[in-house]
């Protein structure tokens, strides 16, 4: 705990900026306001006007107060969380884990390595929205249910907006990428343009995911009056299974993770095929059979009948 102490103390005083990710912020081009638009613009959803209260220091984690927590608030303020509950994990950011880069790797091996990272997050997407179908169709009229759904749901979105940030590439690449090509991917703005246009055809297409009758319970409590209270921190962590990691992640990231432009080396081979991935994200059964398979080679298979650029 001392080190982590002297660490943040360090990292304070060096004014290196820690998460400046647009992840917890209501500018625009961020997690929050980007889901907030495509929701009003896809179901004329009513939105309550945002207040920031407080930006937490060192980890710049900011409350917002509402004069209003509509269905789309509670959402677009759902879609930050996973930055600071799953802050580690690579794969709810479309994200690959760190691997050897100074290894000569063959293309099969890179190709591995890929098939891995997408497995891990094509599991995760298709696991998160069978739990989404039952939620929302035992949330009828059931004001604590709906709202446990929306908030899911608004947090999954999370990862389909990161998947047109990240591509896939891992943690030294993206760092390596602002230091020696000069791409911040959280900011840049043909990544924020791409990112806003799918996901307004996603969330036009969140029915179709959700199916009958989750997709239509979902559509009637977006387009409606109801108005909720936002979650605590307590009720975020029950419904997450998980609390926020982005204390010790957090540092993990700045202090320990390499931006040498070795790790580039692989980039374009290691990158997605956003294109494709995103047809199979967003048919309910490809994802399902994508998620079924039983190893990153039968994948490999998979994806490929599909026309997926490795
Ligand atoms: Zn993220």
């Amino acid at each position: 705990m001392k080190k982590v102490i002297s660490i943040v103390w360090c990292i304070v005083s060096l004014n290196i900026p820690l998460f400046g990710f647009e992840g917890f912020s209501n500018d625009p081009g961020s997690h929050m306001a980007s889901l907030s638009q495509a929701l009003q613009k896809t179901y004329v959803a009513k939105a309550g006007n945002t207040a920031l209260k407080f930006t937490m220091p060192v980890w710049g984690l900011k409350t917002y107060t509402w004069d209003h927590y509509y269905a789309a608030d509670l959402m677009a303020d759902a879609s930050r969380d996973i930055d600071s509950f799953y802050f580690g994990p690579l794969y709810p950011h479309a994200q690959t884990p760190s691997f050897s880069y100074t290894k000569a790797l063959s293309p099969r091996e890179l190709r591995s390595i890929e098939a891995k990272a997408l497995l891990d997050y094509l599991q995760f997407m298709d696991g998160w929205f069978i739990r989404l179908r039952s939620l929302f169709a035992s949330a009828q009229s059931d004001v604590k249910k709906e709202r446990d759904a929306l908030y899911l749901l608004g947090v999954i979105i999370h990862s389909y907006q990161d998947l047109w940030a990240h591509y896939g590439i891992t943690n030294e690449m993206h760092r390596a990428l602002l230091k020696h090509r000069g791409i911040d991917v959280d900011r840049d703005p043909k990544r924020i343009a791409i990112m806003e246009h799918k996901l307004e055809g996603f969330v036009t297409n969140l029915p179709g995911l959700l199916g009958t009758p989750a997709g239509e319970i979902f559509v009637s409590l977006i387009k409606s009056d109801q108005e909720y209270v936002p979650p605590t921190i307590g009720e975020r962590k029950k419904l997450l299974g998980r609390g926020r990691d982005i204390f010790l992640e957090g540092i993990n990231y700045v202090v320990f993770t390499s931006d040498t432009d070795k790790s580039l080396t692989y980039l374009e081979q290691i990158q997605w095929d956003a294109e494709t991935l995103d047809k199979i994200v967003q048919n309910p059964e490809a994802l399902h059979q994508a998620a079924s398979q039983k190893s990153p080679d039968a994948l490999i298979s998979f994806l490929e009948i599909w026309g997926y650029q490795f």
